[in-house]
């Protein structure tokens, strides 16, 4: 079936070295129809306040270039991950301005300023059910203030660095929260990313793609997140087959900022 892996980092991500072109050639290995780029724009991330960005002018050129050398091989899409935080909007909207991307994922990193990613959040929250709800109540205000993207990119983030052993955050545990994320998927009309970085070792608890899908929403995206070309395409054979089993029977992409649905065989 057409499948595009939508979630990718180059090394125009602080945190990639994995070269456009590698992306590429692995992604047409795999079988795949497309990839995006999704490269971090992360306003006032670093510690020192600073933040993680790259010349847009710059990687769109570099993007036009993979593209025409793939052509009718493998598409190739620009796109943007747009890290979310209460104080960033206007800087988010001003940076982003101006410049057309095929896609543009929203997600949440930061949890007052600290990446769950470096061990120290959940040393300030320690316990598990006031860790997550905490980290959604940050999506749900982000989203609330700023939803001018696709996308909202890996919902439930904070689990691959939790120390919990059963990382899962589950529907029926958070229900509130969850139930609040999915209704404003629905009024931004936005996609619901399948993430699939670290399904293997967290799994989703799918009640929250079905509440997606009861809710009316028929727009989902696969995703590796890849910092490394051997990450590319990782579980999407799995990821298919429950988004089928959630009820969908189709899987989209974007061009232009528009959904292309592709249908699941
Ligand atoms: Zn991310
Ligand atoms: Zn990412």
């Amino acid at each position: 079936m057409i499948l595009y892996d939508m979630h990718l980092h180059s090394t125009f991500s602080f945190d990639s070295e994995l070269e456009m072109t590698a992306a590429a050639d692995r992604a047409l290995e795999l079988g795949l129809s497309g990839i995006a780029f999704t490269d971090h724009l992360d306003v006032n991330y670093l510690a020192d306040g600073s933040d993680v960005y790259y010349d847009f002018g710059d990687y769109l050129e570099a993007v036009d270039k993979v593209k025409a050398e793939y052509e009718g091989r493998l598409e190739i899409l620009s796109a943007v991950e747009v890290g979310l935080q209460p104080h960033v909007v206007s800087e988010n909207i001003s940076r982003l301005s101006g410049y057309d991307f095929d896609y543009k994922i929203g997600s949440t990193h930061l949890i007052s300023r600290i990446d769950p990613y470096d061990g120290t959040y959940f040393k300030v929250e320690p316990e598990r059910v006031h860790a997550y709800r905490r980290y959604l109540r940050e999506v749900i205000t982000n989203v609330d203030l700023y939803h001018d993207f696709n996308t909202l990119g890996h919902f439930d983030y904070v689990v691959r660095y939790a120390p919990f052993g059963d990382n899962t955050i589950y529907f029926r545990e958070f229900y509130d929260e969850l139930k609040t994320v999915v209704g404003q998927m629905i009024r931004y009309g936005l996609a619901f990313e399948v993430n699939t970085r670290s399904y293997d070792k967290t799994p989703m608890d799918l009640e929250m793609l079905k509440a997606y899908k009861n809710a009316g929403g028929e727009t989902v995206v696969i995703g590796s997140d890849a910092h490394k070309a051997d990450r590319i395409g990782r579980n999407f054979k799995a990821a298919v087959e429950l988004i089928k089993y959630c009820g969908f029977d189709h899987i989209a992409h974007f061009r232009e900022g528009k959904p292309v649905y592709e249908r699941i065989d």
